[in-house]
């Protein structure tokens, strides 16, 4: 038999988003390394933001993965030309319609992809639910990707895609090893969306329990219960394979990642180089999170006042927001670089003591396996389900005390100076309380590193996957 012949071949698929396609293309990138044919499939301006990094990590495969750009209809949709990424249209409803109705027209090229490939299985984005359709047609299996946690996942089996409006003021939810309780304004709602998003939940409600399983980006000692709940309690079929973030080993590979290129690495280094190990307090609100002037003007206060050094990644866009005198005053103690910034080169940079996050789901794993505690403060969709893992759960952060979802500043309570100063200096000041939540987040970053060597729960279901899905291979060709 040649070497084809006992070749897995997967072809990723994530839709247009930085948090969906970064940690799909690391994904990509360990099956390769595992001997997997790995097909990538993007749309034309996403290229770049994945290219150097696949490039420089198909020198050492044996397979190299291989690139598959769509064209994305943008001014079809009413778009303008270029705009094929989901953090370009955030601060838009409309624009967001047409993104949506842009992704689902990829349904007819994906189709003719899959059928000129025909490879073993597909590795598809849950925001993709006709991928589903597709997989049928050719009868490969079609494993999903929800870019999230086993814990939130767990939540969303037992709420549902729209919770909120069956809750009165909060909901404990049902058949959870913790006791966990949500307050309602604190539950995604699809009212709140643009009516695409809801059609798309529907469909994803509708179509995702075709698929053959459930990809997730986590380890197994991070949240055993959740794990076994998902797989036991709720019937899912599913491999743990994560953090995949740690395939990026060398200092080339986490400068690439993302590769927006807007922020200097050096001086991101070269500052966290100048200070005491564990002082600085990392910034960062992922790659969609929208804040007003006056929500950036209480965490810049914040910042100010609870006296650490701090290294905050503003997105571009806002302008106006800063204090008088603020940069003055501020001085080297504070760094704001705005852009989009290396993160787990910071965020392993041992100057770093805790890491402030919206709770999105790779940069919460990341934050666990830098071993960092962190501060937690969600906006919108599963981010204040993660915020309850970190929090109450795993017991390595402190909330500033969001209550309300929200995609839009406009939507949610502003979260002021004192309440972020707070719950920075109850992490960073010392304490009994603080040095046990920084010995724990050591703990869990040391147990996220096995999990992806070799004989680790990650690296060994990662295997048991790839073997399935070759036995069911030879199973059709005999
Ligand atoms: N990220 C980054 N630099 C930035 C902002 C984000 O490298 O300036 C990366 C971050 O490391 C993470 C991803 O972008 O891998 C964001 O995903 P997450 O799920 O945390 O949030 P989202 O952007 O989806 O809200």
């Amino acid at each position: 038999m040649d070497s084809e012949a006992h070749t897995l071949h997967l072809l990723f698929f994530p839709v247009m988003a930085q948090g969906h396609v970064l940690p799909m293309v690391d994904m990509a990138k360990l099956f390769a390394a595992r001997g997997v044919k790995a097909t990538f499939v993007t749309t034309a301006a996403n290229a770049a933001a994945v290219e150097a990094a696949i490039g420089r990590a198909n020198r050492s495969y044996l397979h190299p993965i291989h690139l598959l750009l769509l064209p994305f209809p943008a001014t079809a949709v009413g778009l303008p030309e270029g705009t094929e990424n989901l953090s370009l249209v955030t601060d838009d409803a409309p624009s967001q319609e047409k993104f949506l109705a842009g992704v689902t027209m990829l349904q007819g090229p994906f189709r003719h992809a899959v059928a000129d490939l025909h490879p073993d299985a597909i590795l598809t984005d849950w925001f993709l639910p006709w991928t589903v359709d597709v997989a049928e047609e050719f009868n490969i299996p079609r494993l999903v990707f929800h870019g999230t946690s086993f814990f939130s996942r767990c939540v969303a089996e037992a709420l549902g895609y729209n919770p909120q409006p069956a809750v009165a003021d909060s909901i404990v939810i049902p058949g959870f090893p913790h006791r966990i309780q949500l307050l309602k304004s604190q539950l995604p709602a699809v009212t709140q969306f643009i009516p695409a998003f809801a059609n798309l939940l529907d469909q994803i409600a509708k179509k995702e329990w075709r698929s053959y399983g459930v990809v997730v980006n986590s380890f197994y000692e991070l949240e055993p219960d959740y794990a076994e709940l998902f797989r036991k309690g709720y019937g899912k079929k599913a491999w743990h394979v994560g953090p995949v973030s740690l395939c990026n080993k060398e200092l080339e590979d986490k400068s690439l990642r993302g590769n927006r290129g807007a922020v200097d690495h050096d001086e991101c280094l070269k500052w966290l180089d100048k200070k005491e190990p564990g002082s600085v307090v990392y910034v960062c609100f992922g790659s969609q999170c929208l804040f007003s002037r006056a929500e950036l003007r209480e965490l810049a206060l914040g910042f100010e006042n609870c006296g650490h050094p701090f290294l905050w990644v503003v997105r571009s866009g806002v302008d106006g927001w800063m204090p008088d005198g603020y940069e003055e005053r501020i001085g080297g103690r504070g760094l704001i670089v705005t852009g989009w910034a290396p993160q787990i080169l910071i965020l392993n940079h041992e100057a770093v003591g805790c890491f402030m996050t919206h709770c999105g789901w790779n940069s919460t794993l990341e934050g666990v396996t830098a071993g960092v505690p962190m501060i937690t403060r969600p906006l919108f969709a599963e981010q204040f389900y993660n915020e309850k893992l970190i929090v109450e759960v795993l017991r390595i952060g402190v909330g500033v005390g969001a209550k309300n979802h929200g995609e839009r500043p406009d939507d949610r309570e502003l979260v002021g100076a004192p309440q972020i100063e707070r719950a920075l200096r109850r992490l960073m000041d010392g304490g009994e309380e603080a040095e046990g939540m920084k010995r724990h987040a050591k703990e869990l970053g040391e147990m996220a590193k096995k999990a992806m060597e070799e004989g680790g729960s990650s690296y060994v279901d990662m295997g048991n996957l790839i073997q399935e899905l070759m036995d069911r291979r030879s199973t059709i060709s005999t």
